[in-house]
């Protein structure tokens, strides 16, 4: 008896995986939340992109990108190998579609640390899976600083961000869920908050179905 509650226990908690982008201006904050969450939570793992970009100091190649050149790029779209891609600053951007439609079905979250573009291509590929967060600033002074103390971009590439933030804030209305990075901590938790709610979505958990039945025997 005990065991045939153990076993309608574990099918109910059985669902689909989901899709979560968090997008943002430079800057922002998105990294830091990407970190936190993925240091916290150990359902869900990061969509590591392809990119054309040089490889900054500190950054590793697997964790913070796979960082590939022109021709292995080109190659890369010539194989379909991408969910979706972009350009971003002169460089190039993708999603390995590798693993991530299998492990959707076995239950496993995917974190996507991606812009705009790369959101609505998403979204048009896999409208039913994607959960999307937009994190913003709280001022324009506040993100130029933080940009500013950064230390890795010259001042024009700060210029260059400052622009492309502009762009990227005007996108905020495409997004499910938008969050004001005021309090890095606080932001976290609210984050947190809309991914766990979002598991418990009806449609998500696909174990339901026969846990209910059960239930109702
Ligand atoms: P960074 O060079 O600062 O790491 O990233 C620059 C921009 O590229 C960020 O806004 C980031 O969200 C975006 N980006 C990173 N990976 C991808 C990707 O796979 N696809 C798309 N469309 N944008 C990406």
């Amino acid at each position: 008896m005990a065991d045939t509650h153990t076993s309608s226990e574990t099918d109910a908690l059985h669902r689909r995986g989901l899709l979560f982008i968090l997008s943002s201006p430079s800057g922002a904050g998105k990294t830091t939340i990407s970190r936190m969450l993925l240091g916290a939570d150990d359902e869900i793992a990061l969509s590591v992109s392809a990119t054309t970009r040089p490889r900054r100091p500190g950054e590793i190649e697997g964790i913070d990108y796979h960082f590939v050149s022109d021709e292995k790029f080109d190659a890369m779209v010539e194989e379909d190998d991408f969910y979706e891609w972009a350009h971003v600053f002169g460089h190039r951007y993708g999603t390995p579609k590798g693993y991530i439609r299998k492990a959707l079905k076995e239950g496993r979250d995917f974190l996507f640390d991606i812009d705009w573009q790369g959101t609505q291509q998403l979204k048009q590929k896999d409208d039913q899976d994607v959960v999307s967060v937009f994190i913003l600033p709280p001022s324009i002074v506040e993100l130029r600083k933080r940009l500013e103390g950064r230390g890795q971009d010259s001042p024009d590439v700060i210029d260059a961000r400052m622009d492309r933030a502009r762009g990227e804030i005007s996108h905020w209305a495409e997004y499910d869920y938008v969050v004001i990075n005021d309090d890095v901590d606080q932001c976290f938790v609210k984050v947190r908050e809309i991914l766990h709610a979002e598991r418990m979505k009806r449609t998500r958990q696909t174990g339901l179905i026969p846990f209910v039945r059960g239930l109702m025997e």
